[in-house]
């Protein structure tokens, strides 16, 4: 799996998979970068690598459940290299 860093105006928003579709221990939430495009995408793809699929994923509006721990580390990685960028 690889990762789907966002690009500067992506929306990033909070999913995770339906309930039923994989085990409750795969249900994590994932950290989700929506590209800026026309009409909604069959799938997505999380920071972690994972694809969400369209119809299998519940869009979080608040975070809930377990967070997924490798979203949350490239997410705080790629925060800090904001942080860190030399000022142009
Ligand atoms: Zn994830």
């Amino acid at each position: 799996m690889g990762s789907a860093l966002p690009e500067p105006g992506d929306t990033v928003v909070m999913a995770r998979v339906r309930r039923g579709v994989v085990g409750e221990s795969r249900r994590v939430s994932h950290v989700v970068p929506v590209p800026r495009a026309t009409g909604v995408p069959d799938q997505l793809s999380a920071l972690c690598g994972a694809v969400l699929r369209r119809g299998e994923t519940e869009w979080l509006s608040t975070l809930r459940g377990m967070p997924c721990e490798r979203c949350l580390t490239v997410a705080s990685r790629q925060a800090a290299a904001e942080v860190l960028r030399p000022a142009g």
